[in-house]
């Protein structure tokens, strides 16, 4: 039963004041009982009295009649008429007191004295009418001796009744005042009991109290932190799912690198970090982006056995404290920091890691902070393995395999940027279309295989005769274009000619043969003379290249200016 603690002790102590009247309404009784006794025993003392009173008033009036008889003196009989009113009082008195008790032994008494005091007076009117002799003869007769024997005896009665009377009373007088004197302190022993345990009672309950509300305290201090952690928890979830959104949004490394700084840093304050990354030949791995306060020094380029993390494709140290192993590429400890902790985690994805993200702090990194960058690291690596593989894509979808020149899509989406960029700053541009002469007898007397050697060797002789601004593609099978920005139609002629001089003095070596001599015609159009469109520049050099082919080919011919 559950009750309110105010109830409960409201309850006790209605409880201890009811006790309180119990013993009191108890001890009343007694004193009350103990008064009426003590009163009763007065009584029956004055009842005694009162009867020996009688008994001494009627002997006195007795020996003041006899004294009269024997003497005829009259101040005897004087005092014996005296006497009778004392005698009729103490009578009243004793009447008052027992009548009401014993009213047949009183009665009784009452007969005897009144026959007594008769028999006194007819001796005395004896004396007057007849002379002492006839009253000594009454008095002889012994009838007057005989009713004064009756009242003592009826007095003797009443005294002995009295003092039984007496006896029992003192005696329950003595049982009363005895269990007052036992029931006194008992009372008060079992009140000071049920009081203590009433307070024990309390105490208990306000200690259990103080108890309670303490672990209440405790409960919502642990809710409260369970809450901030909740939110911590959220927070970072959060912001792990913008890292990762943003990521998926960044278009190559670069960007992904200057974005991963600034995040990096506000999802992990405190940390200073380094995330760097293994090159396409796996060989160095180089530090793309830092932030934040470094609690130990680092080398900015390092081999991939260098770090712990990428050796084993797992986070380093695996505890707060590296266990005697320490990644070379990080100076630690480091006598600057002491109290300077790190941790290496590999970016990895597809079981294939691209780099290392390092954390460190001038302090223990905290298994909160830890799990966090294990989770941002996953995002990381995951992002970077994208954007290698796109880039790669990327690269592939651009580039011509064999020659490794740009290829004719490229080529068709930078020439409408590059002629957009001349007629904006009113510029030259020219375009040289190349094809290599009679090139289908080197696949016929040496074979395919040689004919590719060719064209790599022929691809990489016109990127190094071209400056790095200038587009170089390999525009399908052994035909080549190339786009020389800032180029005049004089500047153009003579990068034509030129190359098509090197290509002359071209040897090839093929599986232990030499291969050539080689000649390439050159085809040549310029922005704006042979007209302003991607498409016309195209086809003006395209018709001077057949030009140049018809002409015998080994040769440069200048497209011929729009009419
Ligand atoms: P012309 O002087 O008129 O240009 O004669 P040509 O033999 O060079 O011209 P043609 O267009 O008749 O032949 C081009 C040859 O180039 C045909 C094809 O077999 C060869 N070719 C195209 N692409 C490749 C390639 O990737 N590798 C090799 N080995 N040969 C190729
Ligand atoms: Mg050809
Ligand atoms: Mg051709």
């Amino acid at each position: 039963m559950v009750q309110s603690f105010k109830a409960r002790l409201l309850i006790a102590f209605l409880a201890t004041g009811l006790l309180f009247v119990l013993i009191g309404v108890q001890v009343d009784d007694r004193a009350r009982e103990f008064a009426t006794t003590a009163l009763r025993v007065a009584a029956a003392i004055e009842k005694k009295e009162r009867a020996v009173r009688v008994q001494s008033d009627l002997k006195a009036v007795e020996s003041a009649q006899r004294a009269y008889l024997i003497t005829g003196n009259y101040s005897e009989l004087e005092k014996y008429i005296a006497l009778q009113p004392d005698l009729h009082r103490a009578r009243h008195e004793l009447l008052q007191l027992v009548g009401e008790t014993q009213p047949e032994l009183l009665q009784t008494l009452e007969r005897q004295i009144n026959e007594r005091l008769a028999i006194l007076a007819e001796v005395l009117a004896v004396y007057r009418t007849a002379g002492p002799a006839d009253a000594a003869a009454l008095v002889a007769s012994g009838r007057g001796a005989a009713a004064m024997d009756a009242v003592d005896h009826t007095i003797a009665e009443l005294v002995a009744r009295s003092d039984a009377d007496f006896t029992t009373l003192t005696a329950r007088m003595s049982d009363v005042s005895r269990e007052l004197r036992l029931s006194i302190p008992a009372s008060l022993f079992a009140c000071t009991l049920f009081l203590g345990a009433v307070l024990f009672t309390v105490f208990r309950e306000q200690k259990q109290r103080i108890t309670t509300e303490a672990e209440l305290q405790d409960t919502a201090q642990t809710l409260a932190s369970s809450i901030a952690e909740m939110r911590q928890i959220t927070h970072d979830a959060n912001q792990l799912t913008e890292l990762s959104e943003l990521l998926q949004s960044c278009l190559n490394l670069d960007e992904a690198r200057e974005g991963l700084r600034g995040k990096l840093s506000t999802l992990l304050p405190g940390l200073g970090g380094r995330l760097a990354l293994i090159n396409a030949s796996q060989s160095t791995v180089a530090i793309g982006a830092h932030w934040g306060q470094h609690g130990l020094l680092a080398e900015s380029i390092f081999l991939p056995d260098d770090c712990w993390a990428i050796r084993r494709g797992r986070p380093f140290p695996a505890g707060s404290h590296p266990e005697g192993f320490v990644c070379r590429h990080v100076h630690f400890p480091n006598p600057d920091e002491p109290d300077a902790t790190y941790v290496c985690i590999p970016l990895a994805a597809q079981g294939e890691v691209l780099g290392v993200l390092t954390l460190d702090a001038p302090r223990l990194i905290t298994p909160a902070e830890r799990e966090l960058a294990l989770a941002a690291a996953s995002h990381v690596g995951l992002a970077l393995a994208n954007l290698r593989l796109q880039q790669t894509l990327r690269t592939q979808s651009i580039k011509d395999p064999l020659t490794g020149l740009f290829n004719r899509r490229y080529l068709e989406a930078s020439l409408e940027r590059e002629v957009n960029g001349a007629i904006r700053r009113r510029s030259a541009l020219s375009v040289l279309m190349v094809d290599m002469d009679h090139f289908k007898q080197v696949n016929d007397t040496h074979g395919h295989e040689a004919g590719d050697a060719v064209l790599a060797q022929l691809g990489a002789l016109l990127r190094s005769a071209c400056r790095s601004e200038d587009v170089v593609c390999r525009y399908g099978g052994e035909e080549f274009a190339i786009v020389l920005t800032d180029a005049t139609l004089e500047a153009a002629q003579r990068r034509a000619e030129a190359i098509r001089a090197a290509v002359e003095q071209m040897e090839v070596e093929h599986r232990g043969r030499m291969l050539g001599p080689f000649s390439v015609s050159v085809g040549v159009s310029v922005f704006p003379l042979n007209g302003s469109t991607p498409q016309d520049l195209m086809r003006h050099a395209d018709a001077a290249l057949y030009q140049a082919k018809r002409s015998g080919r080994n040769r440069v011919v200048l497209a011929e200016a729009e009419a």
